[in-house]
């Protein structure tokens, strides 16, 4: 009987809970563990929720929950139970008897689910190779080292989509009998459909075996197929038979065994990830979910929540009769409305299918390898050369080469224009505003520091067109599949790949990307090195600098420079795996989802909420921290002339600025740094933008060469030295620097949040500066010597 049976004072013993695994394991946690005396305190018919007492404790539980906790009333005990004890494993079958566990058979029409039900009962059902004759299910018992098995030959269905009556048949037994162990018969020879199927089981997370049927038919194909690995990534046991001949039926009810006594290593729930847009959506719709208290516990709220995205009808019967149905319906037609919106002429029931053959895909192409020639589509053709051995590097090279050379050239036409527009309005306001402090303020302060970095906006709006384009056509996935092996070798995985090419734009969502990575320590060495991928914050100083110092080699300095931020990551990740968290290797799917061409508009509105956040940025924080240094390079005011001599010592004449700057150049001398190099990296902290508007108001005091670009007044010689701050080799050191140096502010404080540590932000802050030391050191010297 259930629980929600027993009145008020009746004793009974827990037997099992069923529903889906987070409501069992917080049934246990809560004391209700198999083997257990349970007193119903108060239970009134209509009352709700029930009270119970447990070990002494008073707990209560919805009735719609206590209808999921299996007991046996005390008086048909026939001895005094005992809670199950762990240390005595040789009894236990004798302690199974009379214990049932029911299984259902759920699997494709033809799999095998009719030979499987006859050859583990006895029965004699009829076999045949075609799909659904009747719509109902076969049920029959054995007994099987101590335990009872009631198992029920469910019909053949594709999906748990609600079209079909065999569907609606599954999903309905599914909810009303709650069986103890879904066995999903699988045809192997046919795993990409049979799947499908699959990932909709996990949503539910219920314990599951999977039965690789027709195994016979993948060996003689010459396929293989590492089971054991592939069970392991979607968190299910799998086992190989041949369900004719009846070869690893024995294994499978052990296995069955073992998930349902909950021993088996490889139980794991796992959440069939469908890409940021639709998981996004999924997320708001189980938080909501799991807000309402007297929604029944059969179905995993994951589940419910995907199923009411896709319109699903049984779902929304079964959310309608909970209290706060109005504001979940609303919430979902609000997502569904939105999406529309977003993606028009798409169907969100339609791209989570895609995104679930993506799983089936990625978690494939590391497991299976075919042994006849495939059937071809697009995506299979694209994925050979793209995902093959030999050209897969080379063409994600070319790829990157591409992205790099649009960002330096194409940007650099808008770049100009914008460029133009700043001077002139510099020199408009040079015309109109008489002399004096406001006019130095707007003039070098404002237009210099601003006007300075703004110009850097089309290279950046084109990175992250490029970024978002290879995310959106399913590209990314494919480089990070390709990249596996190499991520392996630094103690990585594949899927840390996506966090460090999106950090290429920014490290702060570039780290919080790295929450889809399960294993805590790949987590926390992904989130570790991704500033050392270099942002576009840091774009306009690689832009200024080579478009100035090597003009003729653009496209490749500013490839090798990040090429030299991922080397640096890449031994950093190595050093940590050895000596700070010792290898631990979760296995998981990596997705491979269906390539599409992302459409115009929607990689424009992607492209132009970053160019927004530039813009907002340029208007706060870069153009507070541009006046500041404006007056910190003003004041005090100079009595009489400017001093000529420069001599990097700090005299009464300086400004505050270079005071600072004198003070901290001896540590960055020997990196060729001149003291207002080191006051631009100073003031890159907050943000790396301000490195370049800071050198735009450090350089902008030479009357004579006030009408140049930037670019030229720091290539021109320092009236005060007589030589330029800058040269190719101090020019070099400092991008090397700026490239390497303590992450901002901004990413600092994600570091802390994301690894939920401050000593990881400390690390950071000290580890990176002290490698962009050493490395810009070396640099500068090598290249002293050329
Ligand atoms: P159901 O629709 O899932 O119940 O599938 P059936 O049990 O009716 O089997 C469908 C077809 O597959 C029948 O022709 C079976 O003989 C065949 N079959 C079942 N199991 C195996 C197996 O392990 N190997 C091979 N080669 N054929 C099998
Ligand atoms: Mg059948």
């Amino acid at each position: 009987m259930r629980l929600s049976d027993l009145k008020t004072g009746e004793e009974a013993v827990i037997i099992k809970i069923l529903g889906h695994g987070a409501f069992r394991k917080r049934c246990i946690e809560m004391g209700f563990v198999k083997g257990r005396r349970v007193k119903a305190e108060l239970s009134a018919p209509l009352r709700d929720p029930v009270k119970y007492s447990i070990m002494g404790y008073e707990v209560s539980l919805r009735r719609s929950e206590a209808s999921l906790v299996e007991v046996e009333p005390v008086s048909n005990q026939k001895s005094e139970p005992t809670p199950q004890d762990e240390s005595t494993p040789h009894s236990a079958d004798s302690q199974r008897k009379n214990e049932i566990i029911k299984v259902a058979l759920l699997g494709n029409p033809n799999c095998g689910k009719t030979s499987l039900f006859n050859i583990a009962s006895g029965a004699h059902e009829h076999v045949g190779n075609y799909s659904g004759v009747t719509v109902d299910a076969k049920m029959g018992h054995f007994d099987y080292r101590g335990y009872r098995f009631d198992i029920v030959d469910l019909p053949g269905t594709y999906s748990l989509a609600a079209y079909s009556p065999e569907e609606l048949y599954v999903r309905q037994y599914l909810q009303d009998e709650t069986p103890d162990v879904m066995i999903n018969v699988v045809d192997a020879s046919n795993l990409e459909r049979n799947l499908y199927l699959t990932t909709e089981l996990i949503d539910m997370d219920r314990s599951m075996v999977i039965a690789l049927n027709m195994y016979d038919e993948v060996r003689k194909s010459g396929a293989e197929l590492d089971y054991k690995v592939l069970g392991g990534m979607i968190g299910v046991p799998m086992v190989p038979i041949v369900a004719r001949t009846g070869e690893g039926v024995e294994k499978l009810f052990d296995t069955v065994i073992s998930v349902y006594e909950g021993k088996h290593d490889d139980v794991r729930h796992v959440h069939v990830s469908l890409g940021r847009d639709i998981e996004k959506r999924v997320r708001l719709m189980i938080d909501e979910i799991k807000n309402t208290n007297d929604i029944p516990q059969h179905f995993s709220p994951r589940y419910l929540a995907i199923k009411l995205l896709e319109a699903d009808k049984p779902t929304e019967d079964i959310i309608k009769n909970s209290s706060r149905s109005d504001e979940l319906l609303a919430l979902r037609d609000n997502l569904l409305k939105e999406y529309d919106e977003k993606h028009p002429g798409e169907d969100l029931a339609s791209n989570i299918a895609g995104e679930k053959y993506g799983f089936i895909n990625g978690a494939l192409a590391e497991t299976y390898r075919s042994g006849e020639q495939n059937k071809l589509n697009t995506t299979h053709v694209i994925d050979m050369f793209v995902t093959n051995k030999l050209f897969g590097f080379p063409i994600f090279l070319l790829i990157m080469f591409f992205i790099f050379w649009a960002t330096f050239s194409i940007g650099q036409y808008p770049m100009d224009w914008i460029d133009m527009g700043v001077s002139w309005l510099s020199s408009f306001v040079n015309r109109v505003m008489p002399d004096g402090i406001l006019k130095d303020m707007i003039a070098d302060g404002i237009i210099g520091g601003v006007g300075g970095v703004i110009v850097f906006l089309p290279n950046i709006l084109i990175l992250y067109f490029c970024i978002s384009f290879m995310e959106d056509s399913g590209y990314m996935a494919r480089a990070a599949f390709i990249m596996d092996k190499l991520m392996h070798r630094i103690g990585l995985h594949g899927k840390s790949f996506i966090p460090l090419v999106m950090g290429f734009g920014c490290n702060v969502p570039a780290i919080m990307a790295a929450r889809s990575i399960e294993s805590r320590s790949s987590r926390i060495i992904t989130i570790l090195i991704n500033p050392f991928m270099s942002c576009s914050a840091r774009l306009p100083i690689y832009v200024l600098l080579i478009g100035t110092f090597f003009p003729d080699h653009a496209t490749l300095a500013f490839m090798s420079l990040y090429i030299a931020g991922i080397v640096v990551a890449m031994l950093t990740a190595k050093l940590l795996r050895k000596f700070h968290f010792k290898a631990d290797e979760t296995p998981f799917v990596m997705e491979l989802p269906p390539y599409r061409i992302p459409t115009l508009k929607a990689s424009l509105r992607h492209t132009w909420a970053k160019g927004e956040q530039y813009l907002k940025k340029m208007g706060g924080i870069i153009l507070f921290a541009s006046i500041i240094v404006w007056a910190l390079n003003y004041f005090p005011i100079r009595s009489g002339e400017q001093t000529a001599i420069d001599n990097q010592q700090i005299t009464a004449g300086d400004s505050y600025l270079e005071m600072a700057g004198k003070f901290i150049n001896p540590v960055m001398e020997p990196l060729g740094f001149r003291w207002r190099a080191s006051v631009a990296a100073l003031a890159g902290v907050p943000a790396k933008e301000i490195v370049v508007s800071t050198l735009g108001v450090l350089y902008t005091n030479d009357e004579a060469v006030d009408e140049q670009r930037l670019g030229q007044r720091l290539k021109a010689s320092s009236p005060a030295t007589g030589k330029p701050d800058f040269d190719t080799a101090s020019a070099l050191s400092f991008l090397v620097f700026i490239l390497l140096y303590c992450p901002c502010i901004a990413t600092i404080t994600a570091i802390i949040k994301e690894t939920h540590s401050w000593r990881y932000g400390v690390f950071s802050i000290i580890y990176n500066t002290s490698v962009a030391w050493l490395v810009a050191f070396c640099v500068y010297h090598v290249a002293m010597l050329f």
